[in-house]
């Protein structure tokens, strides 16, 4: 069995790393920090989020483990008084995973195809300019949008920057996405529908540009500038990550605890 530790690295987040070494070592797994069956990742979601990108190309093979060194996370389960009970866990292959699905963007420009995948959301954001884009649903044309942008978001996404926008919070059991306006512009010429919508599964929303400005297009945490595309393509991925969990909790609880 092979590791990868990915850490905040803050002090605190760096000696939690150290320990975790000595203990893994103890009972003979790797560090392989390429090619790993187990990442551990020590710090917050973002540090999560920054590790399951680094591994999307093997993301069927491994299983990820959050040591959080915050405030409780919606990745991370461990804290540094349970990093025993980790290790415990993994010699004895006894855990409890969970699923959760990443959303899939593909993005047209020219004939050519560039695939993103996300576990948060996925944001085309114009913070200067008004963007003018026309959605579909499942190729069926539905509105036109003006504004700063749109957030298309996992059920897991929902409790990031989804629920800033005004989303709902989804229970991750729900095989479905998000969609929510960012500054949308209403009046008697622009409208669009102004709720959240969620859609399931095999549905998906197309976006295609209406204008010739720069816009930023954010997956997760990583973020690029688009000189025009042709379409965007959201719908929820057969990809998941496998996270392995502390002691099985009720997302509701989870939702409590963090913003209540
Ligand atoms: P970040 O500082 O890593 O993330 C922003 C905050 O969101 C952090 O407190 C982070 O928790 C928390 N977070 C991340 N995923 C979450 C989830 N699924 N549920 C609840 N809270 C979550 O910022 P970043 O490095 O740019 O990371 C990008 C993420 O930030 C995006 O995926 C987006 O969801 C979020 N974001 C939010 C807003 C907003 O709410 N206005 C705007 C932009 C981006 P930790 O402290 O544990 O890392
Ligand atoms: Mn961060």
């Amino acid at each position: 069995m092979k590791y990868s530790i990915i850490s905040r690295g803050d002090p605190f987040s760096a000696s939690i790393v150290v320990e975790l070494h000595e203990k893994l070592g103890l009972i003979n797994l790797i560090n392989d920090q390429d090619n790993p069956n187990i990442v551990i990742t020590v710090g917050g979601d973002g540090t999560m989020l920054k590790a399951v990108h680094q591994y999307l190309d093997i993301i069927d093979q491994v299983v990820f483990i959050g040591v959080h060194t915050g405030k409780l996370g919606f990745y991370t389960d461990f804290t540094h008084e349970n990093v025993d009970l980790l290790i415990e866990q993994i010699k004895n292959d006894e855990y409890i995973d969970i699923k959760f699905p990443l959303l899939s963007a593909n993005v047209w420009t020219n004939s050519i195809c560039e695939q993103y995948y996300a576990l948060n959301e996925i944001t085309l954001i114009n913070a200067f300019h008004t963007q003018h884009l026309d959605v579909f649903i499942n190729d069926e044309y539905f509105e036109s949008f003006q504004g700063t942008g749109l957030c298309v978001s996992t059920p897991t996404g929902s409790s990031a920057y989804n629920k800033s926008l005004g989303g709902a919070l989804l229970h991750p059991n729900l095989q479905a996405f998000q969609l929510t306006e960012i500054g949308s512009i209403n009046n008697n010429v622009y409208r669009t529908i102004s709720a959240p919508m969620i859609f399931p599964k095999e549905q998906s929303i197309i976006l295609k540009s209406k204008d010739s400005y720069e816009v930023s297009l954010t997956v997760d945490h990583e973020h690029q500038t688009l000189k025009g595309y042709d379409e965007i393509r959201c719908t929820l991925s057969d990809k998941s990550v496998v996270f392995r969990q502390f002691i099985e909790k009720d997302f509701w609880k989870r939702i409590q605890k963090s913003f209540l």
